[in-house]
């Protein structure tokens, strides 16, 4: 198969979809590789390395979704490559379809056959392509945090551990699973005071289990989320309903209730966010403050270590990579069902169900 690994050029996106050594593990099956030039470089990959693994460099993007049957990517296009997306060609990338409809009506124009890493899923409703972002944007959120509650941020100018003597940070994480557990495990670490809601009572007891004693697990309700927000430092949104636009857990009118100089940080952005005043910043305008809190809402938050989630993400989608070119995606997606899940869009047709009811759009 002719795959294509174009550079992103999303905001300050880094990221690349194949290492090198993914490049040449292609290139072994057989496969024929096209790289756009400084597609690495953001990850600290040159194109000379990409070229002794055995892929060929071709000056811009256009020339290389032109060529390629199937289009490597880590972010979902921008409009600007709308156009560049051709029937019949296999786009493998993170999508995050439901919100964000003018993406999915280019993507359903295209008549491409759109394969989204966020919804593969495995047997026990795990999702691993989203596990190795989740896991750097849920340590990374406690790393920002802790940076906007310094004062010449605008924070409150409070440190998450304390010191001797004074009491530390604390620390709401709604949502607990690979998100919400990174980001209790690094505050804890930390030293704060961590609270942890779920719904799911399971988690809870598996979360109580292996998080030490300064993190809390509670039940996540309307009620609880109110009262534990009115004390909090620091809250992380990190909730996920599969495929759905996430639910408004911390409201526009319970910010009146916050410290002033309180810290939101809605990892959750890229469903549409957990917090109902976020909306998307980028890593170069990365907050905005509403009644006197610090909203932090990047929506490719691991796109800012680029070297760490490079390699994270790229051990958990070649082989899924592999597999779609050693077979194409028919053959691929009728044999593994993990992949078959991954589907969102077919040839003009919407073939996942929560992203057609989150545009009323025929499925
Ligand atoms: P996950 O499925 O592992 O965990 C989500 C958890 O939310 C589950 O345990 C679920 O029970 C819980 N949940 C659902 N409804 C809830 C509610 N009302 N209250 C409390 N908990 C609730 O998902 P994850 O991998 O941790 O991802 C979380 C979010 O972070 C997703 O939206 C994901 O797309 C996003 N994400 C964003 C970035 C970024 O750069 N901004 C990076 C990675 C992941």
């Amino acid at each position: 198969m002719i795959v294509g690994l174009p550079k992103e050029i999303k905001n300050n996106e880094n990221r690349v979809a194949l290492t090198p050594g993914g490049v040449a593990e292609l290139v072994k099956h057989g496969h024929t590789v096209y790289v756009q030039a400084t597609a690495g470089e953001g990850s600290g990959f040159t194109d000379a390395e990409y070229t002794s693994a055995g892929g060929t460099i071709l000056p811009t993007i256009e020339e290389v979704y032109n060529i390629a049957e199937m289009i490597v990517k880590v972010k979902e296009p921008i409009e600007s490559e709308y156009k560049l997306v051709k029937p019949n060609q296999l786009l493998f990338t993170y999508f995050h379809f439901a919100s964000h409809k003018p993406l999915t009506e280019a993507m359903v124009a295209s008549k491409a056959i759109c394969l989204a890493y966020e919804t593969v899923e495995k047997k026990d409703r795990s999702l691993p392509l989203l596990v190795p972002m989740s896991e750097v944007a849920g340590r990374m959120a406690i790393q920002k945090g802790a940076n906007y509650l310094e004062k010449p941020l605008g924070g409150r100018g409070i440190l998450l551990g304390g010191v001797a003597g004074v009491n530390p940070a604390k620390v709401l994480v709604l949502g607990g699973g690979i998100v919400g557990t990174e980001a209790a495990k690094m505050a804890a670490g930390l030293g704060a005071d961590v609270t942890i809601m779920d719904i799911s009572l399971p988690r809870l007891r598996y979360l109580s289990d292996i998080l030490p004693a300064n993190v809390k697990t509670v039940m996540s309700t309307t009620y609880n989320i109110r009262e534990a927000a009115k004390n909090a430092d620091l809250i992380i949104g990190a909730v996920l309903i599969p495929g759905a636009k996430a639910p408004a857990l911390i409201t526009r009118e319970m910010l009146k209730d916050l410290k002033p100089g309180a810290v939101l940080v809605d990892v959750a952005v890229d469903q549409g966010g957990c917090i109902e005043t976020c909306k998307p910043t980028t890593h170069e305008n990365p907050t905005f403050v509403i009644d006197g809190v610090i909203h932090y809402c990047v929506a490719n938050m691991p796109g800012a270590v680029p070297y760490t989630s490079t390699l994270a993400l790229t051990n958990a989608t070649l082989p899924y990579v592999v597999k779609l070119a050693n077979k194409g995606w028919g053959d691929a997606c009728r044999e593994d069902e993990e992949l078959r899940k991954g589907l969102n869009v077919i040839n003009g047709q919407i073939v996942y169900k929560s992203v057609a009811d989150a545009f009323n759009m025929s499925y």
